[in-house]
């Protein structure tokens, strides 16, 4: 079965500190799975593993079905940092620009910002997106390749109440086209994390917690996921 995401006993450790220790995750096709975990907790340093950044220690990552390498990171897509736009374009002419860049059908163009909310404003300036709309059009652009699996790496920060519920909202419109999706997020059970199929909670390099967002209140309880966890 081709999981799109699938780490058995993945272990990083940086001289004595261990930042990853046995980390067993599944990733299913047509999920949106939530990686949470407070800062320091792992996130950043399994994400570069997933992607072949950094070698792990122990362990093994498959990918899309395959050990990880270059082949397959054409067909991720990911919102790992604020993407760079250009100011003075409009939100839709940004996207035909990397769409031409990427190899991706300009077809796709109307498509995804039909899905991220942004068809209304794809005329405007980016310059003058709020930074919901530039977050969202970000996703968009992580969608041009209509890829096989979005990373959106703390999709949220920065964001207010009405930036984040616009979030939240897209989520669950990306979960119910279909879309297979990691979330990483330091927010414990916060909105947008409420939307996930399944969550697993790492603290301290290992994975504490899985299951659905009404699993874990029921069987961890809200104490942990409220708290810190380190
Ligand atoms: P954040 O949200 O702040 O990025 P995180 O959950 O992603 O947190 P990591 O960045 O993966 O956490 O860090 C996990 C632990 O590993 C931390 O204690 C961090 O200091 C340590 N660490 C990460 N990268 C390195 C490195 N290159 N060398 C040494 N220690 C590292």
């Amino acid at each position: 079965m081709n999981l799109p995401v699938q780490t058995v006993g993945l272990t990083k450790r940086y001289g004595g500190l261990t930042a990853v220790q046995d980390l067993d995750l599944t990733v299913r096709t047509g999920e949106v799975y939530g990686f949470l975990g407070p800062n320091g907790a792992g996130k950043t340093t399994t994400l570069r593993m997933l992607l072949g950044l950094v070698r792990p220690t122990a362990g093994t990552v498959r990918l899309l079905g395959r050990p990880v390498g270059a082949g397959q990171l054409a067909e991720v897509g990911a919102l790992i940092e604020g993407p760079a736009f250009y100011p003075y374009l409009s939100g839709r002419e940004n996207l035909r620009v990397l769409a031409r860049y990427a190899g991706a059908p300009a077809e796709r163009v109307p498509l995804v910002l039909d899905l991220v909310d942004l068809a209304g404003r794809a005329g405007d300036r980016y310059a003058g997106y709020s930074l919901g709309m530039k977050q969202r059009l970000g996703v968009a652009a992580a969608l041009l390749k209509d890829p096989r699996l979005l990373i959106l790496d703390e999709p949220t920060n920065g964001l207010d109440p009405s930036g984040t519920a616009d979030m939240r909202r897209l989520i669950r419109r990306l979960g119910a086209a279909g879309c297979t999706v990691l979330l990483l997020s330091s927010h414990l059970l916060g909105e947008v994390e409420q939307v996930c199929d399944r969550v697993g909670v790492v603290s301290q390099g290992r994975l504490v917690a899985e299951g659905s967002v009404a699993d874990l209140r029921g069987t961890v309880g809200l104490r942990v996921l409220a708290e810190p966890l380190d």
